[in-house]
């Protein structure tokens, strides 16, 4: 996985510095190109990257710190809260709760993995006691209603869809009302993707956000696109008001670095990860665990 090879780049390089015998400016800014290196090549958005250097310099300011200072430290612990500040906008998703009927929208980029998404976040508070149900509003890929039907199905997890319908707003509303009569605490709705970002899918989503006015929006993002995440998370943030963010696929090939620039671009937390096909690879997401993962 790239994250570790971002993760060993970067506690390489912490390593470094910890080695040198005096702690100079040449040093810290080695320490810090080589992070910056690491960064940019785990696909985390030019700017952040950028901002993150900026602030540590200012942070650590070397002439200031007297000889008795703990250098080493105080550089690292910069580093780990400017990481952290990344991935943490700062306030928290909003907290459903249970035995409340909550509306819950996912939206994300046909092939994100927003479908086998919408039954893990499911299954995952079923699990914990919750009464999940599924609303497949998704009439644009065929297929997408038996797939979530097969999921639902092999979870237990009760769900509503059609294949003759093609208006997804109506199967929304449908859904969720059909759903708060039964008492459902977490009505899942599943939205159409589009293979790229298109006026037709966004003004969908607002259609099916209006009709159903979701207490959640969580956008799915595939964790390999790389440098495009930044624009792409944008441009759901202006079109729905999306609230957090689930990154899939961390266990292929990916850089990981585009689920940093998705809390930059949404000012919304990661809340999970996807790690696999299956439905219980899905791990609530923590941000300094994470971090302090990274820096090992
Ligand atoms: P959608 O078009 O966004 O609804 O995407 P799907 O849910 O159909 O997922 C697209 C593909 O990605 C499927 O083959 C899924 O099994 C796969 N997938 C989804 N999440 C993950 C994940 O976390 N890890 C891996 N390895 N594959 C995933």
């Amino acid at each position: 996985m790239v994250l570790a090879q971002l993760g060993g780049s970067i506690s390489r390089a912490l390593h470094q510095m910890s080695n040198a015998t005096i702690i100079d400016e040449k040093v810290l800014n080695d320490c810090l190109n080589e992070i910056t290196r690491a960064l940019l090549q785990a696909d985390v958005q030019f700017k952040l990257v950028r901002d993150m250097q900026t602030n540590i310099k200012k942070i650590v300011n070397l002439d200031d710190l007297a000889a008795g200072h703990n250098k080493r430290k105080i550089i690292q612990q910069a580093i780990f809260n400017e990481l952290c500040k990344i991935l943490d906008p700062g306030k928290p998703a909003f907290t459903l709760k249970k035995g409340k009927p909550s509306v819950v929208m996912f939206v994300g980029l046909q092939g994100s993995g927003k479908t086998t998404t919408c039954t893990k976040y499911a299954y995952y508070h079923q699990k914990k006691g919750w009464k999940p149900a599924l609303v497949c509003a998704d009439t644009f890929r065929a297929g997408a209603f038996d797939q979530l039907k097969q999921n639902a199905t092999k979870a237990k997890i009760p769900f509503y869809g059609s294949y003759t319908e093609s208006d997804p707003v109506r199967i929304a509303v449908e859904g969720v009302e059909r759903f708060k009569k039964e008492n459902c605490d977490l009505i899942i709705v599943d939205t159409s993707g589009r293979h790229k970002q298109e006026a037709a899918l966004f003004e969908e989503m607002r259609q099916v956000s209006e009709a159903t006015k979701p207490d959640l929006v969580i956008f799915v993002m595939d964790s390999s696109i790389g440098q495009a995440a930044f624009d792409q998370a944008q441009a759901f943030k202006q079109s729905v008001a999306v609230g957090a963010v689930i990154v899939t696929k961390m266990d292929g090939h990916a850089k990981g670095g585009g689920a940093l620039s998705a809390v930059a671009a949404t000012k919304s937390p990661v809340i999970f990860i996807g790690t696999g096909e299956h439905m219980d690879e899905f791990e609530v997401f923590d941000v300094k665990p994470f971090v302090s993962r990274l820096l090992g």
